[in-house]
């Protein structure tokens, strides 16, 4: 399917890995040129190397996207985008007893105040320029809580309801948000949850992904590649009527009816 998106410019941040990764190589398989991010600068230029191998052009840009000097540096390269897809690394498995304001005013930071500053930063453009696309990577945890992500349900949760309202507001402008939930996924992030489990209860790494698996009803890891291509489609001409949802990709591990 042709996506209609040939030519635009999108923002990835922190692209070099994984889902971010993967929702950049889509876009760049539309066509779409791309601004990408990530701290580690080795994996974010073979990355960028990889896109650029595709036939568009790909910025790479060094930097923190949770500091405010960070997204400043990353926004100034960036300059005007026409699709925007929010990201950054999600924060650490815990208890509640254990958490206090610091690590509390961490995850809001990463996971909530984040993408809000970087919508509040490239919404205006789309809107008058009357075309836009917003994707922020959230997860399965806004719809049903993972009790060892406490801090990833509260912060992502503050996201949800911000997205809900704005993005009411910018779609008479021809800019759409929505919301992509990842459920587990063959990624770095869940390498290492599942090496704390490992840790935790002295079994090897296979039993522990075999337990998960165990648990998604397609009996597997979601792939980077099936994510982006479902990142692809919310930023396409098809997906203008797409508003404000909340796009659960999990396997079937949630269990509800709507
Ligand atoms: P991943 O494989 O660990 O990749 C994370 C990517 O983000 C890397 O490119 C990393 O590069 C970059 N990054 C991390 N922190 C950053 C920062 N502060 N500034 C800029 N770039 C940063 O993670 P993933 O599995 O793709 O997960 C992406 C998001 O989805 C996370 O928020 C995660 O919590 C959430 N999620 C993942 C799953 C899953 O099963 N994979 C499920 C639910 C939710 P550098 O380290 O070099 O910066």
């Amino acid at each position: 399917m042709d996506l209609g998106i040939r030519g635009k410019r999108a923002l990835v941040t922190a692209g070099s890995k994984g889902l971010g990764r993967g929702c950049a190589e889509a876009l760049a398989a539309a066509g779409v040129d791309l601004v990408i991010n990530a701290r580690g600068a080795e994996a974010l230029e073979a990355t960028a190397r990889d896109l650029a191998g595709l036939g568009v052009r790909v910025t790479a840009v060094v930097a923190d996207i949770t500091t405010e000097v960070g997204r400043q540096k990353v926004l100034q390269v960036a300059g005007e985008v026409d699709i925007l897809v929010t990201n950054a690394g999600g924060p650490p498995p815990g208890s509640w007893e254990n958490w206090g304001r610091e690590d509390y005013l961490s995850a809001i930071e990463a996971n909530m105040l984040t993408p809000i500053l970087l919508m509040k930063a490239v919404l205006p453009g789309m809107m008058a320029r009357g075309w836009g696309r917003v994707v922020n990577i959230t997860s399965q945890s806004v719809k049903a809580p993972i009790a060892s992500l406490g801090l990833s349900n509260a912060a992502r949760t503050g996201l949800t309801g911000f997205v809900a309202g704005t993005s009411r507001q910018v779609a008479p402008h021809g800019v759409t948000i929505n919301n992509l939930l990842p459920g587990i996924h063959d990624t770095d992030r869940a390498l290492s949850l599942d090496g704390g489990v490992v840790k935790a209860r002295g079994i090897t790494m296979e039993e522990a992904r075999a337990e998960r698996m165990a648990t998604i009803p397609a009996r597997r890891y979601g792939t980077a590649s099936e994510f982006g291509a479902m990142c692809a489609f919310l930023c396409s001409q098809q997906a203008g009527f797409i508003v404000g949802q909340n796009i659960l990709l999990d396997g079937g591990a949630t269990l509800a009816t709507l």
